[in-house]
């Protein structure tokens, strides 16, 4: 709701600065003969090919903003996750809207085929020093439109491209978008510039090359970036390619304290990007190490090609560079509805720490209902530990376990059962938060709220 909302208003403060510019009337009703000879389509080409390029920029620049990982804006929109998925629908309208540019553009063909060039509004004047630009400015943004699709296709057909692979190629984005702005202040109507318009669009496209230098510099979450080591690993099962590992870090003075259900971006090698991890402790819980470094755990599951070499890779002592923490999945809804935990598979590392926050006497914390989901709750070694700690949360979380291989597997209506309105909090894999949310959707009484656990 809240990406449909932010991507409308941007869109509308786009096409309202753009109307108040658009020649009255012109293109906005084309009806060919009535101005004679195609003049009104030609004009309707025209304006749409301006008003789609700017909503393409514009949405490129609001993208190009999100993925600086600003604080605030985990707070707006309730989740560093979402505002991933909002920066992640903002690239695919941005794409969408250069398609409609692109065939606006084209569209010149038709109109030459129905009634000849004669009655073609002359080009518009462009900014004097880059007039002689205009061919590059127009085979730039040609160039930088194929790649752009080529990116969001490789984004939404995710079996085309691995994660490590697909994220280089994703932080060439930065350049394809400086290409973009240079296509548009070039090809942008010179009487653009005087209006709110050009301004608006002049100083949106100036902070997004902020952004997007800022970007390209590395900087991006540095300043939130804090140097950590490995206090302690320990492996949680037998097989060691399977088996999730808990690693405890220990952090510098420098960072601010969690809250419970945040997550971190964990750099364990230079080489390898940060990668998401909850921390699956409550605040304080481990206390500090001997040098007086907080301490916070995290488990990970070895679920890709990275995650699965960890077990060999990591070492007791070792740098690690912990980045956030960022989050807003406090299971904490309205004081009027029943708190449903839904955790299936690794998804259940917030409600550890949510757990863990609930160990001392809290008159803060409402009663919830856990459920989880597990392949086979006989060989899962974090069930054992989350059943301790529903039992000694206070007060006493009723858990209910969902096993894969006793055919006990978690359905919606499952949750239906449970007394007056439901605020559900739901972590695991995409699919049944789908089914949830389908569900959910049927039910006025339900609002669910998801941590997402992929971020591409
Ligand atoms: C908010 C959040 C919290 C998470 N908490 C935990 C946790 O507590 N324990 C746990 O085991 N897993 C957690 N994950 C999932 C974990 O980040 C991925 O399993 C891990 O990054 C996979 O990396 P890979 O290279 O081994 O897998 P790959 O096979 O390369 O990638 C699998 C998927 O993991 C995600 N991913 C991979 N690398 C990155 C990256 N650098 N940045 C962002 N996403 C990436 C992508 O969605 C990708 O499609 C969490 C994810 C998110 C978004």
């Amino acid at each position: 709701m809240r990406i449909k909302l932010v991507l409308g208003f941007w869109l509308l403060g786009i096409t309202l600065a753009w109307w108040a510019v658009a020649p009255s009337g012109a293109g906005l009703a084309p009806a060919a003969g009535a101005v004679g000879g195609g003049a009104a389509w030609w004009a309707a080409r025209q304006q749409m090919i301006y008003l789609s390029g700017l909503w393409s920029v514009g949405l490129m620049v609001l993208a190009m903003l999100l993925a600086l990982r600003l604080p605030w804006m985990d707070r707006a929109l309730g989740g560093m996750d979402k505002v991933y998925r909002l920066h992640k629908w903002t690239g695919i309208a941005a794409a969408l809207t250069a398609v409609l540019h692109w065939g606006a553009k084209e569209s010149g063909g038709i109109l030459k085929a129905l009634w000849g060039r004669g009655s073609k509004p002359a080009r518009d004047a462009v900014l004097p020093w880059l007039t002689d630009a205009r061919d590059f400015a127009k085979d730039l943004g040609e160039w930088a439109f194929y790649l752009l699709l080529a990116m969001i296709a490789l984004t939404l057909l995710s079996r085309l491209l691995n994660y490590k692979h697909w994220r280089l190629l994703h932080r060439a984005m930065p350049v394809l978008f400086l290409a973009l702005v240079f296509h548009s202040v070039a090809l942008m109507p010179l009487a653009y510039w005087s209006q709110p318009l050009g301004q608006l669009m002049g100083a949106l496209m100036a902070v997004g090359s902020g952004a997007a230098l800022w970007s390209l510099a590395g900087r991006v979450g540095r300043a939130r970036t804090h140097a950590a080591r490995i206090q302690s690993i320990e492996l949680l099962g037998e097989e060691r390619t399977l088996a999730p590992i808990e690693v405890v870090c220990a952090l510098p003075s420098s960072w601010p304290g969690h809250r419970a259900g945040q997550f971190a971006f964990v750099r364990f090698d230079q080489a390898e990007g940060a990668h998401p991890f909850t921390i699956a402790s409550a605040p304080d819980a481990l206390g500090s190490s001997l040098q007086g470094e907080p301490l916070v755990r995290l488990v990970i599951k070895p679920l890709g090609d990275y995650t699965r070499t960890l077990h060999q890779r990591l070492r007791v002592g070792q740098p690690v560079d912990i980045e956030g923490p960022y989050g807003r999945f406090d299971g904490q809804g309205s004081a009027h509805r029943t708190q449903v935990w839904v955790a299936a598979g690794v998804g259940v590392t917030p409600f550890l720490a949510l757990l863990e926050a609930r160990q001392k006497e809290s008159a803060a914390s409402a009663p919830a209902h856990m459920h989880y989901c597990t392949r086979d709750a006989a060989s899962d070694p974090l069930l054992p530990r989350l059943r301790t700690l529903c039992a000694q949360a206070q007060p006493a979380v009723p858990l209910t376990v969902h096993s894969a291989a006793q055919g006990q597997l978690l359905r919606p209506q499952d949750l239906q059962g449970l007394a007056g309105p439901l605020d559900i909090w739901y972590c695991g894999p995409q699919g049944l938060g789908d089914t949830l949310h389908a569900h959910a959707s049927t039910q006025r009484s339900w609002r669910l709220h998801r941590e997402s656990f992929a971020m591409r």
